[in-house]
């Protein structure tokens, strides 16, 4: 499997080399208006993958009029056309679900065991979303005495979505797929870390029917392309997932043109174990939870709370199961963690090594870049520290797990909700009664008690905090994509009061 990945990541390589990766407006490739490219380069070995587009105003200009001008026609696109289009997109998704898993371990360093899984889950967000066109305009009807009120939705319009490079392609598509069955246009501007996926979106929805200018794609920088995508007037909305401190830019940004904002934000999401529970199951999901996708991951478990009196064995048999991680090459099935995306979020993680020396805390596994220094590989980390460290309050965003102790179920709810953040929590416990009353007071938009970050996609996904501002999933995202209209109709003649008879 591994040399068959290798075998089929190379002409996709050279056709990358050789053509670049262009924007994508008005159902066109195009070069960036002002001619300037950047590179992206491989996380695994630092060889250059790519030139891109360096997409700027002008080329977001021309991608929200494409939009603006598509989105009329996209309105009023038959609900039970637009699920069929939308499910013959997903059958092409998944078609090329192996090109899409080979490029993005090569462009992200996500190892392939889950970005082979994540390419058909971007196909299922578009399936969901496709069933839901027909009911997307779907209201309330709320009588009064008097009238006959019926509430109903229209999609807002043109709309800007701005997404992060960790699973780049799965993560776009959980946007852009309920924009497009909600009747808005879309405008994406991509990672820069992460391009090289981004543009078979467009292509496989052109072939598959889509008509242009209904989805377009500009590459570049945040505070170039992003930015100009957020000030723009024609866009009405800017769905965002990255981090918190962008998301602050992008609400002044867009402050002047009155942009509705939904933001999916950073997280530094407590796993709270207590005596009680299934500890092989919770042992599991902690691994699981912070060392999967690199833990490069919003929803990672990164600090975990263990209760006293199991802590020593429990750290004991952790740290041999992150002794045991295989690191490696992502294409390498048997890959558990890859290397980290780009050189910039290397020193980052490998700072928190620093911290962790400086804070004098114990490192139990890890601390240090890994032996293959060609490319951005860490070791998986795992350290004891305690609440006030930086450690426990910085989203780190790597391999990389901190581990603190707690004594009472008071202490473990202080403790976890002793954050900036609030996006998710687990809860290990075998007494439900305790479940409850932690999952009930922990600031934070997702609780899962005694799972892994199990997705059911009519379920809100979202934080509390500075984790964000909004839900999708489900109905919750036709309402941000949506705006919600009430008609009111007299039953008869009711009392008018007469002015100026
Ligand atoms: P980032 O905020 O640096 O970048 C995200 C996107 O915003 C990129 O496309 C970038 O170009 C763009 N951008 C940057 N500055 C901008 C500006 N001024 N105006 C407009 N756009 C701008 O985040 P990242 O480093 O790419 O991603 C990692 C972060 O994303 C982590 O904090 C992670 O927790 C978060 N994340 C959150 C979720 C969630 O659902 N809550 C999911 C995935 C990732």
């Amino acid at each position: 499997m591994f040399d068959q990945n290798k075998a089929r990541l190379q002409p996709l390589v050279e056709k990358l080399r050789t053509e670049g990766v262009g924007n994508w407006i008005g159902g066109k490739r195009a070069k960036a208006a002002s001619g300037k490219t950047f590179e992206t380069r491989s996380p695994v070995d630092n060889s250059l993958i790519s030139e891109v587009a360096r997409g700027g105003a002008a080329d977001i200009d021309a991608a929200a009029q494409a939009a603006k001008a598509a989105f009329p026609a996209w309105r009023d696109y038959p609900a039970d056309k637009r699920r069929k289009l939308m499910h013959a997109i997903a059958d092409r998704i998944e078609a090329s679900a192996d090109e899409i898993a080979t490029l993005e371990c090569w462009d992200t360093g996500q190892a392939w065991r889950f970005m082979s899984k994540a390419a058909l889950r971007a196909a299922e967000n578009f399936r969901f979303f496709a069933d839901r066109c027909v009911s997307a305009r779907d209201g309330q009807n709320l009588p009064s005495a008097d009238h006959w009120n019926v509430s109903t939705r229209t999609p807002i319009g043109p709309v800007g979505v701005i997404t992060p490079w960790n699973t780049p392609f799965m993560l776009s598509t959980w946007k852009i797929a309920p924009a497009l069955a909600a009747g808005c246009t879309v405008v994406h501007k991509p990672a820069e870390w992460s391009p090289v996926t981004a543009n078979l979106l467009p292509q496989l929805a052109k072939e598959a029917g889509l008509p242009d200018g209904v989805l377009n794609t500009v590459h570049g920088f945040g505070e170039e392309a992003g930015k100009a995508l957020t000030e723009h007037e024609a866009i009405k909305a800017i769905g965002f997932v990255g981090e918190s401190a962008t998301g602050s830019a992008i609400m002044a940004q867009g402050a002047a043109t009155l942009k509705r904002v939904h933001f999916e934000l950073g997280g530094k999401n407590p796993v709270i174990v207590f005596a009680d529970a299934d500890l092989e199951r919770a042992l599991d999901a902690v691994v699981f939870m912070i060392y999967s996708l690199n833990g490069e991951r919003c929803t990672s478990s990164s600090r975990l709370l263990v209760q006293k009196s199991i802590a020593d064995e429990f750290l004991e048999k952790l740290s041999a199961r992150v002794k045991h991680l295989k690191v490696g090459h992502p294409l390498d099935p048997a890959t558990e963690v890859g290397p980290l995306i780009h050189e910039r979020h290397l020193g980052k993680v490998c700072s928190y090594f620093d911290v962790a020396k400086q804070e004098g805390l114990q490192i139990l596994v890890g601390g240090a870049r890994h032996e293959n220094q060609a490319g951005h590989f860490v070791q998986p980390t795992l350290v004891r520290a305690d609440a006030n460290s930086r450690l426990a309050q910085e989203e780190i965003f790597g391999p990389f797990l901190t581990a603190l102790t707690f004594e009472t179920e008071e202490e473990a709810i202080a403790l976890a909700n002793n954050v900036r953040y609030g996006l998710a929590g687990y809860i290990w416990s075998g007494e439900m009664g305790r479940a409850l009353r932690v999952a009930d007071a922990l600031e934070a938009g997702m609780v899962w008690v005694n799972s892994e970050n199990v997705r059911h996609l009519p379920t809100p996904f979202g934080g509390m905090k500075s984790s964000g501002i909004g839900r999708d999933g489900g109905d919750y995202s036709f309402d941000f994509y949506m705006e919600t209209k009430m008609v009111s109709l007299a039953r008869g003649a009711h009392k008018i009061q007469k002015l100026g008879a």
